[in-house]
C-alpha cells in the first residue's frame, strides 16, 4: 500500500460517512416522526463530530505529503483532499462545533420567525449567526477578504469583486427587458382552476422520466421545500404540491431532476471519492436551471406538455400551445425569489449579495437589515415589501449561515446560458426531439460533456471545456431577450 492507497481508503470511509448523515437529512424532511426532531439533532451533530474529527485527522498531512500520484485523476483527487482538509484545520473545533449548534438552532428559530412577520424575534440568532461566520471566514481568509472565503466553500476560485462585475454587466439589460415586457400590450393568460394532486404527481414522475431520470438510483418524495440529496448510485428528489399552481410541482421536479442528473452522471469510478460529487454550487444549478428553463419552459418542450397537460387535466382554459408557452413564463412582479421568473430572478440575486457583502465586511449591522432590505427592494422592484415573510425573512439560507452562497445562483444561470448555446450548435434537431418530449439529444450531451467529470476540473473550466469558450454573461442575456421578446413581441 503506497500513502495515496491509504489516503484514498480513508477518504472513502469518509465520504460514505458522509452520504449516511445526508440521508440522514433526506429522512429528516420526509418521513422522520415529527416527535423525533430532538433526537435527530443529537444524531445528526454525532455524525458531523465524527466527519469532523476524520476531515482534520493529522494522518491526512502525513499521506497527502507522500502523495504525488502520476494520473490526472489522482492529483484532482490529492488536490480536493488537500483543499478540504486545509479549510477544516484552519477553522478551530470549538468554532466549528459552536457555528453547527447555532445555526441548527437558528433555523427553527427563522421558520417561527417568518410565520409571525416577527424580525425581532429573528434578530439576535441572526447576529449570532453573523458573528460566528464572520470569525471563520477570518480564519480562513487570513488577511484576504472574508466574504472570498466564504464564496469558495460554495464556487471555488470565484471572488466577490469578480461577481459585482459580472452582475453590473448583466443589470442593465435585464432592467430594460423587465421594463419592456411589464409594459407590453401583449399579456400572457394566467393559469387559472383546480388540479388534483394525484395527477400532478403522476405527471411530475413521468417528466422525471422523460427527462431521464433513474428510478433505479433515485426515489421522489413530499417536502415543504423542494430539494435533492445525495451522490453515486443513489440520489433522490422530493417536490411539493399546490392544488391551484401545478407548475410549481412539474418545474420543481425537473428543476430537482436536473441535479439528481448530475450526480447520477458522474462517472461511477469516482463513486465515494471527492471526484464523485458535482464540483460546485453554481455548476450544480447550471444544471437544474438548464433542465428546468431553457428545456423545460422552452416553446418546444413546451408545446409536448401542453397536450400531456390536457390529457390529463382536460380543458384548463389555455387552448393553444403557443398560449401555454406564454402562460409558462408569464412575468409578474412579486416579492418572492423561489417563485421568479427567468428575467427578475437574477436581480433578486444582485440584492441579496448586495446586502450579505456589507453583512460580512461589518458595513451593515444587523439591526439595520430589514430597513437596508425593504429600501433596495423598493429601489430594484418599484415595490414597497408589504410584510417581513415578503422581505428579508423569506429566504432560509442566511438562518443557517450560507454567507457566499446566493450568487451561485445567478452563476447557475450564467453557465446554464453558455450551455444552452453550445447544446444548440451540437444537436441541430434539438427542438424537433424536444417537442416529442425526448430530451436524451440535450441531456446526453449534457452527461458527456460536463456531468461525466464530477470534481475532476475546477467549476470554470469543466464549462470552458464543455462550451469551447469562457463563460459570460452574454449568452443568457440574448437567450432571455429573444425568448421574452418573441413571447411579449417586443
Ligand atoms: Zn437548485
Amino acid at each position: 500500500m503506497t500513502a495515496y492507497d491509504d489516503l484514498m481508503a480513508f477518504q472513502r470511509q469518509t465520504e460514505a460517512l458522509a452520504q449516511v448523515a445526508g440521508r440522514l437529512g433526506w429522512d429528516q424532511e420526509t418521513m422522520m416522526p415529527r416527535g423525533a426532531a430532538e433526537q435527530r439533532s443529537e444524531e445528526l451533530a454525532a455524525m458531523e463530530g465524527v466527519l469532523h474529527a476524520r476531515r482534520t485527522d493529522p494522518r491526512i498531512a502525513d499521506w497527502l505529503a507522500a502523495s504525488d500520484p502520476a494520473d490526472p485523476v489522482g492529483r484532482a483527487q490529492v488536490r480536493l483532499i488537500r483543499r478540504s482538509y486545509d479549510r477544516a484545520v484552519k477553522v478551530p473545533a470549538r468554532l466549528a462545533e459552536e457555528i453547527a449548534r447555532v445555526t441548527s438552532v437558528a433555523q427553527g428559530i427563522w421558520a417561527g420567525a417568518r410565520a409571525a412577520d416577527d424580525v425581532a424575534a429573528f434578530l439576535p440568532v441572526l447576529t449570532e449567526v453573523i458573528g460566528l461566520r464572520r470569525e471563520e471566514a477570518a480564519c480562513l481568509a487570513r488577511g484576504g477578504d472574508p466574504y472570498d472565503a466564504l464564496i469558495d466553500d460554495y464556487e471555488p476560485g470565484m471572488t466577490a469583486v469578480d461577481i459585482g462585475a459580472l452582475f453590473d454587466r448583466m443589470r442593465p439589460r435585464l432592467v430594460a427587458l423587465r421594463a419592456a415586457v411589464l409594459a407590453s400590450p401583449h399579456q400572457p393568460q394566467p393559469l387559472e382552476g383546480h388540479f388534483g394532486t394525484e395527477a400532478q404527481l403522476r405527471l411530475a414522475r413521468d417528466l422525471a422520466t422523460a427527462f431521464g431520470y433513474n428510478w433505479d438510483n433515485g426515489r421522489l418524495d413530499l417536502a415543504v421545500h423542494p430539494f435533492s440529496s445525495g451522490s453515486g448510485a443513489d440520489v433522490r428528489i422530493t417536490t411539493r404540491v399546490v392544488e391551484t399552481d401545478p407548475f410549481n410541482c412539474l418545474y420543481s421536479t425537473i428543476h430537482e431532476v436536473g441535479h439528481a442528473c448530475y450526480e447520477l452522471g458522474i462517472d461511477p469510478d469516482y463513486a465515494l471519492t471527492p471526484l464523485g460529487s458535482g464540483v460546485s454550487m453554481g455548476v450544480h444549478e447550471s444544471q437544474s436551471r438548464i433542465y428546468e428553463n431553457q428545456l423545460g419552459r422552452g416553446r418546444a418542450f413546451t408545446g409536448w406538455l401542453h397536450g400531456q397537460m390536457r390529457d390529463r387535466f382536460g380543458d384548463f382554459g389555455i387552448a393553444s400551445p403557443d398560449a401555454f408557452h406564454g402562460t409558462v413564463n408569464r412575468v409578474r412582479p412579486g416579492y418572492i425569489r423561489t417563485e421568479a421568473d427567468e428575467v427578475q430572478y437574477n436581480l433578486h440575486i444582485m440584492m441579496r449579495f448586495d446586502l450579505e457583502r456589507a453583512l460580512m465586511r461589518g458595513d451593515l449591522a444587523p439591526r439595520d437589515l430589514e430597513a437596508a432590505w425593504n429600501d433596495r427592494f423598493l429601489a430594484d422592484f418599484g415595490v414597497a415589501v408589504d410584510r417581513p415573510s415578503h422581505g428579508m425573512l423569506q429566504d432560509v439560507h442566511w438562518s443557517v449561515g450560507l454567507f457566499g452562497y446566493f450568487p451561485t445562483y445567478a452563476l447557475g444561470n450564467i453557465y446554464a446560458g453558455c450551455l444552452y448555446q453550445a447544446l444548440r450548435a451540437a444537436v441541430p434537431d434539438l427542438d424537433a426531439q424536444l417537442a416529442q418530449g425526448d430530451t436524451s439529444g440535450a441531456t446526453g450531451w449534457l452527461r458527456e460533456n460536463l456531468q461525466r467529470h464530477g470534481g475532476l476540473y475546477a467549476p470554470r473550466e469543466v464549462v470552458t471545456r464543455a462550451c469551447g469558450f469562457a463563460p459570460t454573461e452574454g449568452p443568457l442575456l440574448d437567450y432571455l431577450e429573444a425568448k421574452f421578446g418573441e413571447i411579449y413581441r417586443l
